[in-house]
């Protein structure tokens, strides 16, 4: 593995190259802010009636649309939502583009999937945080910084990795580690991550759990807290430590219960159903089918969501939530911009 440090960034790499910063949301008002802090020529690009343009101006922001930013930068950052990309891309950048300017990204999903045509010349590269906006500005202002991913799709100039390196250290990734992937390796452990694991896997784990509880007789508010409440407890001990962390704060009785019975839950059936999602996602079915159901204008999105939100646990939970005051002050969620 390849990690970048501050003593491996040229940060002259940025100079005289005006950075355009597309989309205020929680990527775009974190880069945005740390690049200007950080003493870089940043323009911030935006629906100018969009819903982000009153915070980018209580922020002191001039707000362009997204073709005069682009057409003014030497590099374009794309931080608007994925879905919304391509459409951005084609109607606002592409259109601007000169030779030697360089398009980034935050993840690597429309590069990878080919959904952007992105001509000679142009270098594309990579900066991916590897935490929420609001945690990258946070520890920013700290003097601290997010761990980010770098990835280099295109080098025209020779200069596309030293670059995204200096805007990765101007964000402040380098105070933490930059380390160097693929857009393949971001995207596909990126969406099959959150596919098996932490969306997609951990909900249906919890709903599945309770449903178990619950259809043996026990109360819903009962398995509630011990399916879904508690997980944030294991999740904050192995975030901080690892499984080791985790077995030296619960019970004997948990580190038992986990060892012994933790694989037969989660055994070589569900492996064998993990390796075809993420053979789904290495395919590309999986991103031509969400671009198709994203273009029809997500009839089974919104039905599967709505069958989800409307599952019993959720009744059980908000009125539990509402028991617990301290949840009360935590309406944003923790990737929202504040
Ligand atoms: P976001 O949804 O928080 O913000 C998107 C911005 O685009 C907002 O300014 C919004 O007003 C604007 N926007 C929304 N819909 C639009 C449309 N149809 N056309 C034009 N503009 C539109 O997005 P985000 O979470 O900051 O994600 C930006 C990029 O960063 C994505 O590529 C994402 O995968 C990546 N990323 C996000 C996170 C994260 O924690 N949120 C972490 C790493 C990478
Ligand atoms: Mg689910």
């Amino acid at each position: 593995m390849k990690i970048y440090r501050e003593s491996d960034v040229v940060t002259q790499s940025l100079d005289n190259q005006r950075i355009a910063v597309l989309g205020y949301g929680s990527q775009g008002r974190a880069h945005s802010m740390n690049l200007r802090d950080s003493g870089r020529d940043v323009v911030l690009g935006l629906r100018p009636e969009g819903s982000s343009a009153e915070q980018a101006r209580a922020d002191g922001w001039e707000v362009l649309d997204f073709g005069t930013a682009a057409q003014q930068a030497d590099i374009v950052m794309l931080l608007v939502p994925d879905t919304a990309q391509p459409k951005v891309f084609r109607d606002h950048v592409l259109p601007n583009l000169q030779p030697g300017n360089m398009v980034m990204f935050a993840h690597g999903f429309n590069v990878h999937y080919g959904t952007l045509e992105i001509p000679a010349g142009i270098d594309v590269s990579m900066v991916a945080p590897k935490g929420p906006g609001n945690l990258v500005r946070r520890q920013f202002t700290e003097e601290r910084g997010v761990p980010c991913l770098l990835a280099v799709h295109k080098d025209e100039t020779g200069k596309a990795e030293a670059r995204a390196l200096a805007y990765a250290h101007a964000i402040g990734g380098t105070r933490a580690g930059v380390i160097q992937t693929t857009f393949a390796e971001e995207t596909e452990t990126d969406l099959f991550g959150e596919q098996a694991v932490l969306c997609g896997g951990a909900t249906e784990l919890v709903v599945a759990g309770w449903e178990t509880l619950v259809e043996a007789g026990y109360q819903p508010e009962i398995a509630y807290f011990e399916c879904l409440h508690e997980l944030k407890l294991i999740v904050d001990l192995l975030y901080e430590g690892g499984m080791a962390k985790m077995f030296q704060f619960v019970s004997d009785t948990a580190s038992y219960g986990d060892l012994s019975r933790g694989p037969v839950i989660i055994d070589d059936h569900v492996r064998a159903k993990m390796r075809e999602v993420l053979e789904q996602v290495r395919s590309g079915q999986f991103a031509k089918e969400w671009l198709a159901e994203h273009e029809a204008g997500r009839p089974r999105y919104n039905k599967l969501l709505q069958k989800d939100l409307e599952h019993p646990i959720e009744t059980t939970g908000r009125e539990l939530r509402a028991c617990m005051s301290w949840l009360q002050d935590k309406k944003k969620p923790a990737g929202a911009t504040p």
